[in-house]
Order: structure tokens, then C-alpha cells, then sequence
């Protein structure tokens, strides 16, 4: 992994925010797939944290979880995981997300 690649990582989400709406353009894309399929999977394949399909870097989305796009997040590291694009588009993470949410608030359990 090149310097360069953790540079750009490394820029603050301000600077980020500041070039554009967070998304980045497709050299940005090509490099968070690419930290994807080598946090999540081998370096050339991983699963879709939703449906476990194989990925590769043409099939690759990033999905933001746990704060959705919708609910203000942003393509950082920490809330980017691997998913298919049909899981991506329909929301499954963050229905998951809300589903496991009320079940816990449901449960009385308290968390830390
Ligand atoms: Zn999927």
C-alpha cells in the first residue's frame, strides 16, 4: 500500500466534505473499493456484509453502516462495509440496523 493511499485516507472529513458532498469522484471510489475488498475480504474478493454474495471490485459497493447516507453518513473508514448493489440500494443494512435497535430497546437490556 502506497503512502499516498493512506494520505488520502487519512484527510480529515472537513477536507473531504469541502471538495464535494463526501462521495468523492472515481478515483476516490476505485481506492475505498479497494481498502474494502482488502479490510473485508483478500484484496480482490469479499462478501456483502448483508447476503454474503462474492464481490469483486466491479460488483463492490459501499454501503455506509452504521450510519446510513439518509441519516447523515458519510464514506469514512468505520462506516463503510462491502455490499451487492441490491443491498445497497434497498436499504438492508440500515433496516437491520433499526430492527436491532428496537429489539434491544424492547428488551429493557441496558447499553453501554
Ligand atoms: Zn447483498
Amino acid at each position: 500500500m502506497s503512502a499516498n493511499f493512506s494520505h488520502r485516507f487519512g484527510e480529515s472529513s472537513v477536507a473531504r466534505e469541502a471538495r464535494g458532498r463526501g462521495r468523492g469522484g472515481a478515483p476516490r471510489r476505485r481506492a475505498r473499493k479497494a481498502w474494502l475488498l482488502t479490510f473485508f475480504g483478500d484484496g480482490v474478493r469479499a462478501k456483502c456484509r448483508w447476503c454474503s454474495s462474492v464481490l469483486d471490485r466491479h460488483s463492490l459497493t459501499a454501503d455506509r453502516y452504521p450510519v446510513a447516507g439518509i441519516d447523515g453518513g458519510t464514506y469514512r473508514h468505520g462506516n463503510i462495509v462491502p455490499a451487492c448493489r441490491t443491498c445497497n440500494e434497498t436499504g438492508v443494512g440500515r433496516k437491520r440496523l433499526l430492527k436491532t435497535l428496537a429489539l434491544i430497546l424492547g428488551s429493557g437490556k441496558v447499553l453501554v
